[in-house]
């Protein structure tokens, strides 16, 4: 017999989704209404406003697909590209992959700059493959590399793509709220985020937001957006409601709450001290785990706070500690993907997540599940050395 479901209560310390706010889940809680009540109209309103704060935009197309990141980056390329275009696609890791996958369902070809997984895109590769590439469309780049933890200069190769008369479109779902973004500072075409990252909301909406470059290509298309969902000529009057808002779907509106609260606390925290507060509480995660004896996969310099692929030490079971943490201390972390499966494990410090407790609470468990297994570490160090972070 099927009864109730009550999900155990854990701590995501992972590559998403992260903890979510108690607020979230409680406006999440209020009564369903009509997508097309005027109350809910009003909380769009709001919501368009709020993204364009987090996305630091004045973009009027701002807006959160009804579906998860990965539909905020199809919504990207289908609406910006038509069969026979050419798109410049940068991979280091394995958002870039799916870049390309979504480049060459459009019918549009995908020419691939390569970087090793925990590099960022290097912007001297691109350059050369917009110089070899004259008719190029479209730069595509993932900000902030979940699969790696690297970051990559958006702001630089933004520039790079206008240089060569390209649209830049990118992939910033971990980036937002946890890093430094200023989509039109930067001067971003088009842009598509999540959820479930460093905004703290359950999984389910793609913020996207599309600059007037972009909404000129997509209204002078030639051929209709092979996706009827997320054609932005359809979406857009939804979203617009100039004429008064058109039925195209029906808004997943207890959702649309949660994004919307997430927002308020966004705004209430300030996006800087987001981001302050995703360097500031890395800081004590990496001196944790260096004093612990494990490496980092991504120098420094280009290291995401919020995303931190760890390196396994010689001859652990990688999945076992995972499964460790699960059961006896309620704890995710995630695994690696791709080229970096069974290598390193993914410490996430995204939005709720990151805070003192789980930093000490994911050191301290670490080490006594690696110690147990008698792992080569040196044990009891991890959570003094973070402690003397947080001390000053
Ligand atoms: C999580 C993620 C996505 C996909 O988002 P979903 O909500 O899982 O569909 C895309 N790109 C990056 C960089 C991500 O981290």
């Amino acid at each position: 017999m099927s009864s109730t479901f009550h999900p155990p209560k854990r701590t995501l310390m992972g590559p998403g989704p992260s903890d979510v706010n108690p607020r979230v889940t409680g406006a999440m809680g209020a009564p369903t209404i009509g997508h097309l009540d005027p109350a809910f109209v009003g909380l769009m309103d709001e919501i368009k406003e709020l993204l364009q704060y987090a996305f630091q935009t004045k973009n009027q197309l701002t807006i959160p697909i009804s579906a998860p990141g990965s539909a905020g980056m199809e919504s990207c390329f289908v609406n910006l590209l038509e069969p026979g275009d050419k798109a410049v696609v940068c991979q280091n890791g394995v958002f870039g992959g799916r870049m390309r996958e979504n480049v060459e369902r459009c019918g549009a070809e995908a020419i691939m700059v390569e970087d090793e997984w925990g590099k960022p895109v290097d912007p001297n590769k691109v350059e050369a493959a917009l110089q070899a590439h004259p008719d190029a469309k479209l730069l595509a780049f993932v900000h902030a590399e979940t699969s790696t933890g690297a970051r990559s200069d958006a702001q630089t190769l933004s520039a790079l793509a206008h240089k060569y008369d390209c649209l830049s479109l990118v992939d910033s779902v971990t980036g937002l709220a946890g890093v430094e973004l200023d989509v039109d500072g930067w001067e971003i075409d088009a842009i598509y985020s999540g959820t479930q990252k460093c905004l703290s909301c359950p999984p389910g909406i793609s913020p996207v937001s599309f600059g007037e470059r972009a909404v000129e290509v997509i209204k002078n298309r030639t051929t209709k957006v092979q996706s009827w969902f997320l054609d932005m000529n359809l979406v857009m009057g939804y979203w617009d409601g100039k004429g008064g808002r058109t039925y195209h779907h029906t808004a997943p509106v207890n959702s649309m709450y949660g994004l919307h609260e997430s927002l308020v606390i966004l705004k209430e925290i300030g996006l800087e001290n987001s981001w302050a507060k995703h360097a500031f509480h890395h800081e004590a995660l990496a001196a944790g785990i260096e004093a612990m004896g494990l490496g980092f996969v991504v120098d420094k310099e280009y290291r995401l706070p919020q995303l931190n692929s760890v390196t396994i030490p010689e001859g652990v079971e990688e999945a076992k500690v995972r499964a460790a943490l699960l059961n006896n201390y309620n704890l995710e972390i995630g695994a690696g993907l791709g080229a970096l499966a069974g290598k390193v494990w993914r410490i996430g410090l995204m939005g709720e997540s990151c805070c003192k407790t789980n930093v000490l609470l994911c050191l301290g468990a670490l080490d006594a599940v690696l110690t147990d297994m008698g792992a080569p570490i040196n044990s009891g160090k991890a959570v003094a050395a973070a402690q003397a972070v947080y001390a000053g």
